[in-house]
């Protein structure tokens, strides 16, 4: 599961772009990780905010 710190989000998109199984929803300022992740940690390696972490 990835873990999403809302606080330090910056709503950019990079992550939704990036995630491979569509699992990142992004509406206006709010984000959600969806059940679809595989934990690869891509939008974890492009979020410039770094507000998302795999956690378990
Ligand atoms: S860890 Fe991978 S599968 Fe999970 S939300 Fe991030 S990019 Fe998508
Ligand atoms: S890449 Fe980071 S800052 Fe951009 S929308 Fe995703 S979690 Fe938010």
């Amino acid at each position: 599961m990835v873990i999403v710190d809302r606080h330090k989000c910056g709503h950019c998109g990079a992550c939704v772009a990036v995630c491979p199984v569509y699992a990142i929803e992004l509406v206006g300022t709010w984000i959600e990780i969806g059940e679809e992740c595989k934990e690869c940690g891509l939008c974890t390696q492009v979020c410039p905010m770094g507000s998302l972490e795999v956690g378990t």
